[in-house]
């Protein structure tokens, strides 16, 4: 019998014990390759030395001072490391818990910018369908997974809704990408006119879609004309790299490889690597400053922000990504995944489409390639595949109801940086023989 409340309230899942590299032990002292590192967290795999000792070094020294009275050395040195390599302009590092957290704070950093500088009339945000922002009533309400909002959204706050850019399915035959890409920042475009230009306060977007579509990243150009958008406008681009950011996607920040600088970007996941729970939001110099030169205060904060066992996790793991020059073997890595994922599924009838960028992937399953139609949500092919994958000694995240809260399945991939080319090997082969099991 268990006292604790588990998402599943039926049953207590296994119990993990230990962790090593890119596998993780259950009780029973079966392995599991973390091919998803947990969801797309655990980017150095499991018991890394240099972390482990640098938290080891920070639990001696000093495990807690509160924010009110204090900063810390390794707090200070997170948000230099963050700086310094942070799109241009972002200057500024405020530290949370998690990326739920860090959305909030964004969100509402992004509106008390615009009450500093003596536009208050700007309420809106407007986000995405088919997006996660995560589970806090704020950031939910951002969000645009409808499954997950369905019970809560009378209590939500109303925000603005547009397409995410899902090519596969949206664009049409006819249509060039340049011509999809145009009709996308239109519907924004005409959205923000909907709400009144003058009244919205921020787009929030993943730059590479993770939980709810599986690793989808926008056409060419939907990134710059969006930056061009919002400052046409002078809307806020809040970039949510909560789980395409920190080096999954092959380059530091997902947004490098848009040649774009949001005005507000949240991280978390790897930023800690899964050591410890910490999240953060990135903000431009001229944002941090209104508030400076304002109230003098950001009117938020949590109790655990900036902690130092976190940010000693953190900086330990940001430390071992530079050192062992991680990005290139992240985009190498990827193509070799790209290229297994391709040969084992592409003769699947029920794979409908294959994308990610660097060590981020998703697989869509589909009833047949030709009509792309999907499978009914109901029938839970993503929570058996995943079930069989565990089986198989392989996790793998799964998703349903994807596309409308009732329909779509798809698979995420997101192993440590460090995963060798044979442990994708097995990764690929123990997946594909759980698919082929559940839809034979
Ligand atoms: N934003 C994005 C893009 C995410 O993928 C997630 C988590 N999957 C969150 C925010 C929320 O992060 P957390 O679960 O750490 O609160």
């Amino acid at each position: 019998m268990s006292h604790v409340i588990h998402r599943s309230l039926a049953k207590v899942p296994l119990v993990a014990v230990g962790g090593k590299g890119v596998q993780l032990f259950d009780k029973a002292g079966k392995a599991y390759i973390d091919a998803s590192g947990g969801a797309a967290v655990s980017c150095l795999g499991h018991a890394q030395p240099d972390v482990m000792a640098a938290m080891h070094r920070q639990i001696d020294q000093l495990a807690y001072a509160h924010t009110s009275f204090f900063t810390t050395e390794v707090q200070e040195e997170l948000a230099d490391h963050l700086v310094a390599h942070a799109p241009a302009g972002m200057t500024d590092v405020y530290f949370v818990s998690g990326g739920s957290e860090a959305v909030e704070a964004a969100l509402k950093m992004a509106r008390q910018y615009f009450v500093e500088i003596g536009q208050p009339e700007r309420t809106h945000f407007v986000a995405r369908r088919q997006s996660y922002h995560g589970n806090t009533l704020g950031a939910l309400a951002v969000g645009g997974n409808e499954w997950r909002r369905k019970q809560f959204a009378p209590i939500l706050m109303d925000v603005g809704r547009v397409a995410p850019a899902y090519e596969y399915r949206d664009r049409r035959a006819d249509e060039s990408q340049q011509a999809y890409t145009a009709r996308l920042l239109a519907e924004i475009d005409a959205k923000f006119q909907e709400l009144g230009t003058d009244k919205v306060i921020a787009f929030v977007a993943e730059p590479v879609v993770g939980a709810t579509l599986g690793a989808i990243a926008a056409p060419a150009g939907y990134w710059t004309g969006l930056r061009a958008l919002c400052d046409r406008y002078g809307i806020l681009l809040i970039a949510d790299e909560v789980m395409c950011g920190m080096g999954r996607t092959g380059s530091l920040h997902a947004v490098e490889q848009e040649g774009i600088s949001p005005d507000l970007m949240t991280i978390a996941k790897g930023l800690g690597g899964g050591y410890q729970p910490i999240g953060a939001v990135l903000a431009q110099g001229r944002i941090v400053e209104a508030m400076r030169k304002g109230s003098g205060l950001f009117q938020h904060g949590h109790t655990y922000i900036g902690h130092p066992m976190a940010a000693a996790a953190a900086l330990a793991v940001q430390k071992v990504i530079q050192r062992d020059q991680l990005m290139p073997q992240v985009l190498a890595r990827g193509a070799y995944l790209q290229k297994q994922l391709h040969a084992r599924f592409d003769t699947n009838p029920h794979v409908g489409d294959i994308r990610g960028r660097g060590l981020f992937w998703g697989v869509e399953l589909v009833q047949d390639k030709d009509s792309k139609a999907p499978f009914d949500a109901a029938l839970k092919l993503h929570a058996q595949i995943k079930a069989q994958a565990m089986a198989n000694g392989v996790l793998c995240y799964p998703m349903g109801g994807t596309i409308d809260g009732k329909h779509g399945d798809h698979i995420l991939l997101a192993p440590p940086f460090i995963i060798s080319e044979s442990e994708l090997d097995q990764v690929v082969e123990r997946l594909g023989d759980a698919i082929d099991t559940v839809l034979a």
